[in-house]
């Protein structure tokens, strides 16, 4: 557990930050710390340290952070970081994730899992098939809006059971029972350009979302500064691998 305990120093160099900021004591909602914060903190950062200890500060870092965490999971040598109770008192009166992952309910694509990350790293939202409506573009919008998040991941998968029953329902025009038949119609659009294939469908979707979420009216002026990126990607649930779509 040596590689996940918090650096000592860093914490210093934290608080100090964050006193120097005004906003330790105030904190802004869930008294996230400033972006410069973050840079500063990340400096001190011990370059062979694996657990993603401070918040990725941009888009590109927070990705990277991501890939290098699904990379562990795909070896078989993922670190569980933040996953102890150190952690949890660390983040108990303030959380700071660095990005948000859009993914599907199913049980075998768990985000934390996915990226080997832990608590207070990822502000996960989970729907079938991660079809969005106003609701779940809110809960996506919260991390971006309201402590700077620099990340949203879009997370499409390999044998999506909702996209599958979505094509079977729409193939042979059978209503599914309950709110299902909602799901199916959120991926008609898909449905209609992927021919039938599944996995095709699964990827057009994947991409519809993140269009959808570029567009959103407080994800528009971040991305164009540089602040926020949206992407999708599509995990294999064979090989645990992540891949960017786009
Ligand atoms: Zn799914």
């Amino acid at each position: 557990m040596g590689a996940q305990q918090p650096d000592p120093d860093i914490h210093v160099i934290n608080r100090r930050a964050l006193l120097r900021a005004g906003i330790l004591a105030g904190g802004i909602l869930t008294g996230a710390a400033s972006a410069g914060t973050a840079v500063f903190a990340r400096t001190a950062q011990p370059s062979n340290r694996t657990a993603p200890d401070q918040r990725a500060a941009t888009p590109d870092q927070a990705w990277a952070t991501l890939r290098e965490g699904n990379r562990r999971w795909v070896n078989g040598t993922a670190t569980h970081p933040h996953q102890d109770a150190d952690r949890r008192r660390e983040v108990a009166q303030k959380q700071n994730p660095f990005a948000v992952v859009f993914s599907c309910i199913d049980s075998r694509v768990s985000p934390e899992l996915v990226f080997d990350t832990g608590l207070g790293d990822l502000f996960v939202v989970r729907t079938a098939a991660q079809t969005i409506d106003p609701l779940v573009t809110g809960a996506a919008e919260y991390g971006p809006a309201e402590v700077g998040t620099p990340l949203v991941v879009v997370l499409g998968h390999q044998r999506c059971g909702a996209v599958t029953a979505a094509a079977e329902s729409l193939h042979e025009h059978k209503k599914l029972p309950g709110e299902l038949s909602t799901i199916a119609s959120a991926l008609r659009s898909a449905y209609t350009r992927s021919g039938g294939d599944v996995d095709k469908m699964i990827r057009i979707n994947t991409v519809d979302v993140v269009n959808q979420l570029k567009k959103d009216n407080l994800f528009a002026p971040r991305i164009a500064k540089g602040k926020l990126k949206v992407i999708g990607v599509y995990y294999s649930i064979d090989t645990g691998t992540v891949t960017r779509l786009v």
